[in-house]
C-alpha cells in the first residue's frame, strides 16, 4: 500500500513529487502536563521514502525537536530549572 501526500517534502533534497510511504512507526516521546508530572506520549510518525534522492525521512513534528525524545515545552522546562538552580548555587 503507497500513498502519496502531495504536502510533504524531502528533507533531503526538497523534493515534493513523488514521495511513497514507507512504514509507520510509533514514537515514544517524554513530555510533561500542566502541573509538572513526566509522561511519556506515543506519536504515530510515518516514514517516507524519496524517488529522487531515494532517502528515507520522516515529518517533523511541530511540538518534538527532530532527533529527540523529549517536547520543546520539556526542553525548556529542564533549561529553566537548570538556570534557576545556577542562580541559586551563585547566590550563596
Ligand atoms: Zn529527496
Amino acid at each position: 500500500m503507497e500513498t502519496i501526500e502531495p504536502s510533504n517534502r524531502c528533507i533531503h533534497c526538497d523534493f515534493s513529487k513523488n514521495l511513497r510511504r514507507h512504514d509507520k512507526r510509533l514514537r515514544r516521546v517524554r513530555d510533561m502536563n500542566l502541573i509538572h508530572k513526566y509522561l511519556h506520549l506515543l506519536i504515530h510518525v510515518k516514514r517516507w521514502r524519496c524517488q529522487n534522492c531515494k532517502k528515507l525521512f520522516c515529518k517533523p513534528l511541530s511540538s518534538v525537536p527532530s532527533g529527540s525524545h523529549q517536547t520543546y515545552r520539556l526542553q525548556e522546562h529542564i533549561f529553566e530549572q537548570c538556570r534557576a538552580t545556577t542562580i541559586s548555587y551563585a547566590g550563596r
